[in-house]
């Protein structure tokens, strides 16, 4: 039977359950265990994939097409869980399938209620997917902050399933800020005991304390809050702020976090370590040889978290040619007011991100019309390949007026535009092309050589497409189109034939990079900014 960690978080939200949450994946897995990762989300939307990114970051897209919170994204860049959209539970979800089954009749008799309706409902997706993965544990992350309204249904759910399942199969992480005061110089202890209080009032008793803190705790601090939350001294685990998210796996295991939950959770295994991960991967992020800069164009720039996976995978891809990554964060608004040169100047590379709706693309086609020109390296992801068509439309192939239907819907040159099949759709939610399809390279293409094969599987979350009606026009003036889906010949990817390295995918490449396995895409695209 799989074991459960249920993780929760206190006193502010922000705090990193998801990367904690990742790094307790990757610590299990490196002693040999199979772990998979629940997110478990308190809003009423069925999925994130309606919301703006304003509200909620990047949504992060499985194979599976699922449209999913950005810390799946963390679950599958630290370890090697296969998930899917079950993996990913909100208050949506659970709502739409009670209500579902209370209209077909299944509670025929029964007034429906929160518990224990709405909390079976909770307990049966996870324990679904506990019994669907042959995992050896499954990490269960509640979004929210303990005391809030919204995800009480589900801390009682993982109340229950605790009891259900008994003490060796079930340990509660509790991850809790622990502030410095500057001015008065001292460490507080306080919101913790009452996020801990908060958890108790509920019956759930932390095991674990993972302190989050700008400072290192003394071990007075730390007796202090294993006293008053009555845990274990050993069991209350630092993890300071630290330069980059991947090095807190190893943070944790110097805190013996692996071994502490190794013993509660009652299991034996190898002793296994992080070793290549330390060795490789951190050394070269924290030691590297050279520089590079990247400028990310988009109108999302002001918001850390909306562009996270591509971020990460420059990151990525930045680790394995042994350089540093600096990010330029360009808004697309910004070279409409002041053309893109000044924006651009000094960068190995330019890179235009998905995006939806029209405000900022005008700026995103110079930045793209300035990197064609100039041969700076581009790479073009989903919306940055839609641009990609629209620039090289109107200022190399002379179709004056050229768009995307999406921005113009009379436009005389629809270089993207809708499917058919897409045009009949109205309902906004999970209805775009989502998730993995495969896509054929063309033989001796620059796509050909980044990949080395000639099937591939990308991630994709979009409806407009490349109009093929004019495909050979392109290909006239230097487009390769060097993927295509091979079912419904739909473009995937796009080259110029006239260019060091300018490529754009209509797909999502960095949902499937790591920090120790860059994707191919994004290892090539730095590689060649650094020869810029
Ligand atoms: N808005 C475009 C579309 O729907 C691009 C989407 C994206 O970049 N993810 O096709």
């Amino acid at each position: 039977m799989a074991k459960y960690i249920f993780v929760t978080g206190g006193v502010v939200s922000s705090l990193g359950k998801g990367i904690t949450s990742a790094s307790i994946g990757k610590l299990l897995e490196s002693k040999g265990l199979k772990v998979t990762l629940i997110k478990c989300d308190p809003y009423i939307n069925v999925d994130p994939g309606t919301m703006n990114p304003y509200q909620h970051g990047e949504v992060y897209v499985l194979d599976d097409g699922a449209e999913t919170d950005l810390d799946l994204g963390h679950y599958e860049r630290f370890t090697n869980a296969k998930l899917t959209r079950d993996n990913n539970i909100t208050t949506g979800k659970i709502y739409y399938s009670v209500i579902t089954k209370e209209r077909r009749g299944d509670y025929l008799g029964k007034t429906v209620q929160i518990i224990p309706h709405i909390t079976d409902e909770i307990k049966n997706s996870i324990k679904k997917v506990a019994e669907n993965r042959k995992v050896d544990v499954i990490i269960v992350e509640i979004g929210g902050t303990v005391g809030d309204i919204e995800s009480l249904p589900f801390l009682e759910a993982i109340r229950q399933l605790r009891l259900e399942v008994g003490r060796d199969y079930a340990i509660n992480v509790h991850v809790t800020l622990v502030p410095y005061i500057k001015s008065a110089g001292e460490i507080k202890t306080k919101p913790t005991q009452h996020s801990v209080g908060t958890l108790r009032e509920i019956g759930i008793i932390p095991d674990i304390i993972i302190c989050r803190t700008e400072k290192n705790l003394s071990a007075e601090i730390k007796a202090k809050i294993a006293l008053f939350c009555s845990v274990d001294n050993e069991a209350v685990i630092q993890a300071i702020d630290v330069e980059s998210i991947y090095e807190v796996p190893l943070c944790l295991k110097k805190e013996n976090l692996d071994k502490l939950i190794m013993r509660l959770l009652n299991m034996k295994c190898e002793d296994g370590g992080l070793t290549e991960w330390e060795n490789s991967t951190i050394k070269r992020l924290k030691f590297p040889s050279r520089e590079v800069e990247i400028a990310v164009v988009g109108k999302y720039i002001a918001l850390q978290d909306a562009y996270k996976s591509i971020y990460e995978a420059l990151v990525h891809g930045a680790i394995v040619n042994n350089a540093k990554l600096i990010i330029r964060k360009v808004d697309s608004e910004n070279i409409e007011k002041d053309g893109a040169k000044s924006h651009m100047e000094g960068v190995g590379g330019i890179l235009v991100p998905g995006g939806f709706g029209s405000r900022g693309i005008e700026g995103k086609i110079k930045a793209i019309q300035y990197a064609r020109e100039n041969k700076i390296p581009y790479l073009g992801l989903c919306l940055g390949m839609q641009t990609a068509i629209v620039e090289f439309a109107r200022n190399v192939c002379g179709m004056k007026g050229a768009n995307s239907t999406e921005f113009d819907k009379r436009t005389r040159f629809p270089v993207i535009s809708l499917l058919e099949e897409q045009k009949r759709v109205s309902a906004k939610g999970a209805t775009m092309r989502l998730g993995a399809y495969e896509c054929a390279l063309k033989k001796s293409t620059k796509a050909h050589q980044v990949y080395k094969k000639i099937r591939i599987y990308e991630r994709h979350r979009h409806r407009y497409e490349f109009n093929n009606k004019y495909r050979a026009a392109f290909e006239r003036k230097g487009i390769v189109f060097s993927g295509i889906y091979p079912k419904k010949d739909l473009v995937e990817i796009i080259e110029l034939k006239d260019h060091p390295w300018f490529m754009a995918c209509q797909f999502h490449p960095e949902f499937k990079s790591k920090p120790d396995k860059a994707h191919p895409l994004f290892r090539e695209f730095i590689k060649a900014a650094l020869k810029f």
